[in-house]
């Protein structure tokens, strides 16, 4: 395995505390969106996951945060669940301790400045991360969560809403993490996607959990 697909392993991690699923013989999974918050999609995926009733955790930029802390505060208030993406969305793979650490600290105060008070784990950006981010997060207490369910690794499965829907309800598991982008244009069949993913996955007899719902159920 070489250095690049080692930094972008799933399930791997030098040190410090990381996730991609929950050993878990109850059906439960996690709804997690990354980047943003963009004005418009934010709104958009709130009214979707409003009208089926279902908690999701959002993997936001400080970035976006602090361009954007109206979007930021209506997913609060909704009720959903908050995660730290960065503040730039780097690859943080080979890179300095400072950077490391500023990328986390400065997205933690966006975050906490637009009132959020819950849980707060980290997703690396790109999935990258090796030695120092590991170490810093493990420094700082800050769990990882990746995924295990991701449509959009694929481009043809990616493009079309349907071929997604059936993608997570093939590949679901109980414990699963599926990961979606919505925030932006380009990812259309994504927003599209998510009533129906959502449907496919109830009518397995899924419930939807946040990330720090789901951590709970993991071993100790
Ligand atoms: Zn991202």
């Amino acid at each position: 395995m070489g250095i690049w697909q080692l930094s972008a392993a799933r399930s791997f991690q030098l040190f410090g505390d990381m996730f991609n699923r929950v050993d878990t013989a109850e059906k439960v999974v996690a709804l997690t969106f990354d980047d943003g918050p963009t004005p418009r999609f934010t709104q958009e995926v709130l009214a979707v996951l409003k009208e089926k009733d279902v908690k999701a955790t959002f993997f936001l930029t400080g970035q976006e945060v602090t361009k954007n802390p109206q979007e930021a505060r209506e997913i609060v208030a909704a009720g959903h669940e908050l995660g730290n993406h960065s503040f730039t969305h780097p690859r943080l793979i080979l890179t300095t301790y400072g950077k490391v650490k500023s990328e986390v600290d400065t997205t933690e105060a966006a975050i906490r400045s637009i009132g959020y008070t819950g849980p707060l784990t980290f997703r690396p950006p790109y999935g990258k991360k090796l030695v120092v981010l590991p170490y810093y997060l493990s420094e700082r207490g800050i769990t990882s969560v990746m995924w295990d369910v991701s449509p959009e690794d694929s481009s043809e499965i990616g493009a079309s809403s349907d071929n997604i829907i059936s993608h997570v309800a093939d590949k679901v598991r109980p414990g699963s993490i599926i990961l979606l982008h919505v925030m932006y244009k380009s990812r259309q069949a994504s927003m599209a996607a998510v009533p129906g993913v959502i449907d496919a996955l109830r009518k397995k007899g899924y419930t939807f959990v946040t990330v720090s719902e789901l951590a709970k159920r993991r071993a100790k």
